[in-house]
């Protein structure tokens, strides 16, 4: 099933996207949904047909406010080949995006500050599905309710010069999420995707996750040995090389420029980039 949280004549509600409609599924909140475990969702498959469409849909973030929401680092040769003093991973590492940074498709990056080196960083995103403590790799899979798509945007100056990581990366609008979460039935195996971004319409990232040095699975069982998850929550794979970093000179997002992230099966977003503040 294909998942969108979206606003109607001004009230929230979760939907199903079935072909290019939204059907109604009596949710407002798309983490309680997930929260009402394999019951609920089969409550809402079985549902579908006989609920009503959406009229004037505008699609949110699939969660706007997640509990928590967890960024893996280096985790694709891609990266490491194109960065100067990059080593590959010995280790999964993490750090935590600040849930406010969440925007939904269509929204706008603000850019915070002329000089601000504003990058693109396209990722899957895992969302949990039950509470998730110590899984094993073989597993890790069982825990997960779907996937979803995230642009971790990042201000280099304030991420690396800075050394200020959270500010870096979790400022207001800095995570762009979606289109809709696609549930875990229909991706048995995420390594088989493949995720893309596009600047201006130019595709810059391209790569699939099967190359990661950490499968999703992998991934999971690193973090959940030290963090319990929850339904809801979100973990994401890290992402491939082709950052505006890396490029010669370097291409930082400035207003006017439109930024996508995509995955295959979930799709595409697009935000544009303005002056922020
Ligand atoms: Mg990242």
């Amino acid at each position: 099933m294909r998942l969108v949280t979206y606003e109607a004549r001004g009230v929230r509600g979760v939907g199903v996207v079935i072909d290019d409609r939204i059907v109604e599924t009596g949710f407002t909140d798309m983490l309680e949904l997930i929260g009402g475990g394999p019951v609920v969702l089969e409550g809402v498959r079985s549902s579908i047909e006989s609920c009503p469409t959406v009229e004037d849909a505008r699609i949110l973030a699939p969660i706007p406010r997640p509990h928590l929401i967890v960024f893996h680092s280096i985790n694709f040769p891609s990266i490491v080949e194109e960065t100067a003093g990059c080593e590959p991973p010995t280790r999964s590492s993490w750090f935590s995006k600040l849930p406010t940074s969440i925007i939904g498709p269509g929204d706008a990056i603000r850019k915070p500050f002329q000089d601000t080196h504003l990058d693109w960083e396209v990722e899957l995103a895992i969302v949990i599905g039950k509470a998730c403590s110590r899984a094993s790799a073989e597993d890790a899979l069982d825990y997960v309710f779907g996937y979803t798509v995230v642009n971790d945007i990042s201000a280099r100056d304030i991420q690396i010069e800075g050394g200020d990581i959270m500010l870096g990366k979790g400022a207001d609008t800095f995570c762009p999420m979606g289109p809709a979460i696609v549930t875990s039935d229909e991706i048995p195996d995420p390594a088989r995707l493949s995720v893309s971004t596009y600047l201006n319409g130019e595709r810059v990232q391209h790569d699939s996750l099967a190359h990661m040095y950490y499968s999703v699975g992998e991934n999971l069982a690193a973090l959940t040995r030290l963090v319990t998850l929850q339904p809801g929550d979100i973990v994401t794979t890290g992402t491939p090389g082709g950052i505006g970093m890396n490029m010669k000179p370097p291409r930082w997002l400035v207003p006017g420029d439109v930024s996508d992230v995509e995955a295959d099966v979930i799709g595409r977003i697009s935000n544009p980039v303005i002056p922020g503040w």
